[in-house]
């Protein structure tokens, strides 16, 4: 019996203490919760700093790649529509009679390739080597893409 009266206290010390336990429980899990969400805040914005400087990282290339791709020379069939004639010294005194790329002047009978944008004329082989590498106008770098 004196035993049964002497265990009687600690059921209700332990059931006291699981109280204080409990408690205390819920104050961490208040505080936890509080940490998560200032962790979520600071980490949300830690993730939009992130996708912006990855967007930046991401778009400035591709605008770099695309003004590249803009003066990085013409297809061949574009080069192949521009017109082409042949030179003749009396055709047009006025104009420039040398090529600009190779620095050579024109000969009579010589197939000299013009820029329609801007009606300036090459040799062809030194225009559609030039073409393959720049999509402007050696002269005056008028952009020979529409
Ligand atoms: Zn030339
Ligand atoms: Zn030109």
């Amino acid at each position: 019996m004196a035993e049964s009266h002497s265990q009687s206290p600690t059921p209700c010390d332990n059931h006291q203490n699981h109280e204080q336990v409990g408690g205390f429980d819920w104050m961490v899990l208040v505080a936890a919760i509080l940490c998560a969400f200032v962790c979520a805040l600071g980490l949300n914005t830690m993730l939009q700093c992130a996708f912006q400087c990855v967007g930046r990282v991401l778009t400035e290339p591709m605008q770099w790649i695309a003004s590249r791709r803009l003066n990085s020379g013409i297809k061949k069939k574009e080069m192949v529509a521009l017109p082409t004639s042949t030179y003749s010294h009396s055709g047009s005194p006025s104009s420039a009679s040398s090529c600009v790329i190779c620095l050579t002047e024109f000969t009579n009978g010589e197939q000299i390739r013009f820029l329609p944008k801007c009606n300036h004329h090459f040799h062809v082989l030194c225009i559609d080597k030039w073409l393959l590498s720049h999509s402007s106008c050696p002269t005056c770098r008028h952009l020979t893409q529409v």
